[in-house]
């Protein structure tokens, strides 16, 4: 659904991204993987639309969207930081852009109750976002990124801050989200390990440009190239 079309980015002298070519297809689970710098956010910001590619295209089922705000995408993004509202509720965190959309209360409670038991926090509805754990931010970040049903959720390194435990419990958790609700992730992280577990597709990025492409079984069996070899072999 989604097809980047030789998507290059420059800030000043340096060149971010150089010749981007990707299709990422619905209810897909794709990684961006790489090193720090290598322009995985980038990407992110050029789909979500924070950001404009210098050259080519955005086509989302057949169409560009360069000029389309990113609140008309049907995009919404989850960050390492939970950017949680600290003065509402989780509750009201999760039901906010509803609210905003002047959405029938009604239909707002059904949604939100739905999603507090996807990512298993119900009963937490009163409970003040600031008083929950790391991994409980970034579930009611992830309820609140899906209430209003996009067809694609970024996610920017959503696990880097947790410790290693909660991060394992996390990507199972929210690989079985993925499915549920059945929508299109389009992940970034520099943990190969991450990569491996979680996607369905995995883009190994290097200094811009797309090394491989593949299924995790490709990219670690079959590593086209020695960056690709070197970085999959590479443990944290
Ligand atoms: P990380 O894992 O560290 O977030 P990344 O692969 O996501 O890295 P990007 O955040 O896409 O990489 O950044 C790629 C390069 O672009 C970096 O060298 C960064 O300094 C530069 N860059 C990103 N945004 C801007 C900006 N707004 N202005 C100038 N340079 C930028």
């Amino acid at each position: 659904i989604i097809e980047l079309k030789n998507i290059s980015k420059n800030f000043g002298e340096q060149q971010v991204l150089r010749g981007i070519d990707l299709n990422i297809y619905e209810n897909e689970f794709l990684t961006l993987l790489g090193p720090s710098g290598c322009g995985k956010t980038t990407i992110l910001r050029i789909i979500g639309g924070f950001e404009e590619p210098s050259n080519g295209q955005v086509l989302v089922s057949g169409k560009d969207i360069s000029k389309i705000p990113p609140y008309k995408r049907e995009i919404n993004t989850v960050f390492q930081k939970y950017a949680l509202f600290p003065f509402l509720n989780v509750y009201d965190n999760i039901a906010f852009g509803l609210n905003l959309k002047k959405t029938d209360k009604n239909i707002i409670d059904k949604k939100v109750k739905r999603m507090l038991e996807l990512v298993g926090l119900k009963g937490y509805e009163k409970r003040d976002v600031t008083s929950l754990s790391g991994g409980q931010q970034q579930r009611v970040a992830i309820a609140r990124a899906l209430v209003n049903e996009p067809k694609i959720l970024l996610l920017d390194e959503p696990l880097g801050a947790l410790d290693a435990k909660l991060r394992k419990d996390m990507q199972t958790e929210l690989k079985k989200i993925q499915k549920e609700v059945g929508i299109t992730f389009i992940f970034v992280t520099h943990d190969q390990e991450e990569a491996l577990t979680m996607s369905d597709t995995i883009v190994v990025m290097n200094d811009g440009v797309i090394q491989q492409i593949g299924t995790p079984i490709d990219i670690y069996n079959e590593p086209q190239n020695r960056f690709v070899a070197e970085f999959i072999g590479e443990s944290n």
